[in-house]
């Protein structure tokens, strides 16, 4: 699953609410490659969290009504964080790998200076399409580096109460990834069945996607696909799910000091880049490589920002 980015991320239809050193905000639904998500960033007025840029949440949707299909297309500039909560994806990409993802797995793409891949819901799959994708930016000590991937059988767990926390990235409450991260960074799949306090690191900024709820977060009530941005000076979090259990996903990180750009699939920063990334895809270079699909090669949009009032999304 991916994104892409396009210039209607960054309206605005909602104003941003909630208690000080905290804005809350809905996703933005969407259709990407025949399946329902709702896109929490990047926003007109939040790009990133930490180096966290792209967050879409898709499904749930019965495979039988929207299997995923999304055909070879490249990226550059960032890791794509595949996490699964039900049902089934496999990836292929243009460095070999074909890989099933299924729920408690975790893809990690690096793109750096470019790669492609295609995934899609396999053939004869049941249940349904229900995960997040998401990206990270990734820093000019490594945006230039090669490409690679790594798939996570197994994640860490740490209990914090009533809380389990799966960690996808990063370190929280003792339990630590073996994931790539390139900056200070923390992703983890909350599952809250009691009233609990998390333990946060105050360096980090945070944002909380309420996946299952509606879930209490530091007093305020939020229903399912609220996103809470959390600013830097935080040492807890308080988290109340109900009624019954509840579900989210928390993604944090040192706030991301490099500027940056989104556009498609791509984040760079510049417009020059984005040029000649975009020239790369079309001419089939062997920046991004083939992959190895079923599915059609997907076609970079016009560069919008040749027209006027249009332009890559700045953070
Ligand atoms: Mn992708």
């Amino acid at each position: 699953m991916s994104g892409p980015v396009s210039p209607v991320d960054s309206t605005e239809e909602r104003p941003v609410t909630g208690p000080p050193g905290m804005e809350v905000t809905d996703g933005r639904r969407t259709v990407v490659g025949g399946v329902p998500v709702s896109r929490s960033l990047p926003r007109a007025r939040r790009r990133t969290v930490g180096a966290w840029c792209f967050v879409d949440h898709f499904g749930p949707a019965d495979v039988r009504d929207a299997s995923m299909r999304v055909g070879p297309h490249p990226h550059v500039g960032l890791h794509t964080v595949t996490w699964v909560l039900d049902g089934e994806v496999v990836h292929h990409d243009s460095l070999g790998h074909e890989q099933l993802i299924k729920p408690g797995q975790l893809n990690l793409m690096t793109a750096g200076r470019g790669v492609a891949h295609a995934e899609e819901t396999p053939p004869g799959a049941t249940g349904a399409l229900h995960g997040l994708q998401l990206w990270v930016a990734q820093p000019d000590a490594t945006r230039h580096g090669p490409a690679a991937f790594e798939h996570h059988a197994t994640l860490p767990e740490a209990e914090v109460g009533p809380v389990v926390a799966t960690v996808l990235v990063g370190e929280l409450a003792g339990a630590r990834s073996p994931a790539r991260s390139d900056t200070p960074l923390v992703g983890a799949d909350l599952v809250v069945t009691g009233p609990a306090t998390l333990p946060l690191d105050p360096a980090f900024e945070h944002g909380l996607l309420v996946v299952d709820g509606p879930m209490t977060v530091d007093g305020r009530l939020l229903e399912p696909g609220a996103f809470a941005y959390l600013a830097p000076g935080r040492a807890e979090l308080g988290l109340t799910p109900g009624p019954g259990s509840g579900r989210a996903l928390l993604l944090g990180g040192a706030p991301f000091g490099e500027p940056i750009l989104m556009w498609w699939n791509f984040v760079a920063r510049s417009r020059d880049e984005m040029v000649e990334a975009r020239r790369a895809w079309e001419g089939e270079s062997e920046q991004f490589g083939p992959v190895e699909s079923h599915l059609g090669r997907i076609p970079a949009p016009p560069p919008l920002w040749d027209r006027p009032g249009m332009q890559p999304l700045e953070k």
